[in-house]
């Protein structure tokens, strides 16, 4: 089985609606994305998948999309009613659901499948360097 990775940052501001703790505030992160491709056979250039390619793609919708943006449960009214009358604010809505990192794992996933057609082993996404949340879709 071949096995390649692709890694990747980017900024973005958070919190989870109903916690009850230091997430419920509004806060950011430096998340660091893995996406990990198996494969047991190779095209005829001798690759899994092309990285840049598959970079390309991930990289662009995430900066597009969560890069130096707000992500926000869409039932957060109140953060959405606060930064919407905020210029130059970016959010992004996770409908009925919060933006947790498992949460944002499977969207990434999801995302790649959609974008890069092929489905990855998994995605892997770091909030801190000591804690991450991994979606497979087993
Ligand atoms: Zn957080």
């Amino acid at each position: 089985m071949y096995q390649i990775r692709i890694e990747f940052t980017f900024d973005s501001g958070h919190r989870l609606l109903d916690y009850n703790g230091k997430c419920a505030y509004p806060h950011g992160h430096t998340y660091r994305a893995e996406v990990f491709i198996e494969s047991q056979s190779l095209n005829d250039l001798g690759l899994v998948y092309d990285f840049t390619d598959l970079k390309d793609k991930i990289k662009t919708w995430v900066d597009e999309n969560w890069d130096h943006a707000f992500l926000v449960n869409s039932q957060d009214s109140e953060l959405i009613a606060g930064l919407g009358s905020a210029s130059l604010v970016r959010l992004y809505e996770f409908q009925d659901e919060n933006p947790s990192c498992e949460v944002m794992s499977r969207v990434l996933y999801e995302k790649t499948v959609a974008l890069c057609n092929l489905v990855p082993a998994k995605v892997r996404l770091w909030e801190s360097v000591n804690q991450y949340a991994e979606f497979s879709g087993d």
